[in-house]
């Protein structure tokens, strides 16, 4: 790993971890809508079937009643969010994950779409749901996006995951995203590169059966992403956590994927252009329901409860579930601007320009200034676009800010851990 890098990924792991220290208390009513409102609502539902040791999401085990009880709160608190003023249209579900309970995930759909102008709706789902009937449930509710866990093809990785089990072989998996291809209008998988013990050639295998057998639409390719308790748990099944490959595996699939796939965001390649990464919105404001969502508005991060039984309970006698939230600089929020904008490669300046009132370079001078000299931006009449060497330090940014939002997960859950001990094996926790 060079040196440029690493020390890149020291200076945005203080940045991200000064930001994400949230003030904790609440609960805190969700603010009333402002005229332009964010365009996305986000929705957590927070279950598996088995808990992955690599993940640092708010997920638990899935148990049916627990489950149902958490639908009706989910459902009460979007009924307050459109109480509130908000119409968002474009809708992301994801967890956990959302296809445990079809059933329920279908009825709060319904809603959803009842309330809100909903043009978009996408789901993570995982393999094993891949499935004809759940297709049909699917379609039948207006889903046209379809995320699915997939994480590697390569048996040796998905036994060391301990996904082969749950979710199947890689040949198991290949056979399902290849029947499901073309029922939606985007299939995406998620995978995950610098696995431990991951090889250049288990890599490149992926990369085969994702480009030639399946043909799949989008790929979103996550470098592995741990927080610090994960991290540690995972080094018992997985083996240990290194950066020194990130960069080689990232060069690998970019040089493997490049001739039939074009980059949408720093880490997902889509085969049609027009298809969206699912974080990349015009806005950088959106709305976030259930246990353990975030929402960003008007500068201000809000983070609900990880307790299950709280978030039953606040929004059923409050409304809200929000119980700390972090209001950023106009630093700061000039500062989680770029980097969300520049996620999907290219950052209109004078967009900014505007929102910050002429401030933005005055704000950001040193952020810029040294975009500029690493060679990391091209700007051409008002666009800022990541050059092939500023999108691996894009990578490096994003997985700093996720790491950060994980340690603070880490945190919330440790706070409620006798609730999720109860809830999940102390392992998966
Ligand atoms: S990675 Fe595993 S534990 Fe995490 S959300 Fe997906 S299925 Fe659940």
């Amino acid at each position: 790993m060079r040196w440029a890098d690493r020390l890149l990924g020291h200076y945005l792991h203080s940045v991200f971890t000064r930001q994400m220290r949230f003030e904790l208390g609440g609960p805190v009513a969700l603010p009333e809508a402002t005229q332009s409102g964010p365009d996305v609502l986000y929705i957590h539902v927070p279950f598996c079937e088995s808990l992955c040791p690599f993940c640092s999401f708010h997920r638990v085990l899935l148990n049916r009643d627990r489950a149902k009880t958490y639908f009706r709160a989910l459902r009460g608190e979007i009924r307050c969010v459109a109480e509130r003023g908000y119409h968002p249209s474009v809708v992301y579900v994801g967890g956990g994950t959302p296809t445990a309970l079809t059933e329920e995930l279908c009825e709060t759909l319904v809603l959803v779409r009842g309330l809100f102008p909903v043009q978009q709706i996408s789901i993570e789902t995982n393999p094993n749901h891949l499935r004809e009937e759940v297709f049909g449930t699917l379609k039948q509710v207006g889903v046209n996006r379809v995320s699915v866990g997939v994480q590697s093809f390569d048996d040796r990785l998905l036994r060391a995951m301990g996904r082969y089990d749950s979710y199947g072989s890689g040949e198991q998996i290949a056979q399902r995203l290849f029947e499901a291809g073309g029922r939606f209008d985007t299939l995406n998988a998620d995978m995950i590169f610098n696995l431990p013990g991951q090889t250049a050639q288990s890599l490149q295998q992926d990369v085969h059966i994702l480009r030639d057998l399946i043909g799949i639409d989008q790929v979103s390719w996550y470098p592995l992403m741990t927080s610090r308790r994960t991290g540690s748990a995972m080094r018992h099944t997985m083996g240990a956590y290194s950066l020194e490959n990130e960069r080689l595996c990232y060069d690998l699939i970019r040089q493997s994927m490049g001739d039939c796939y074009q980059l949408s965001s720093v880490w997902c390649l889509s085969r049609k252009s027009g298809l969206v990464d699912e974080y990349i919105a015009a806005d950088t404001d959106y709305i976030g329901v259930g246990s353990g969502s975030f929402s960003y508005l008007n500068g201000v991060m809000y983070a609900n409860t990880f307790s299950l039984r709280r978030y039953a309970r606040l929004i059923d006698e409050r409304g809200s579930a929000i119980t700390a939230l972090r209001p950023l600089s106009l630093r700061d929020q000039a500062y989680y601007d770029m980097v969300m904008t520049l996620f999907g490669l290219n950052m209109d300046v004078n967009t900014l320009q505007r929102k910050y009132r002429g401030r933005l370079h005055r704000l950001l001078w040193k952020e810029l200034l040294l975009l500029r000299l690493t060679g990391a931006v091209h700007t051409e009449g008002g666009q800022m676009r990541l050059t092939r060497r500023g999108q691996y330090q894009w990578v490096i940014t994003m997985r700093e800010f996720f790491t950060g939002i994980n340690n603070f997960r880490d945190q919330m859950r440790h706070q409620v851990r006798a609730e999720l001990d109860i809830l999940d094996p102390p392992a998966g926790y």
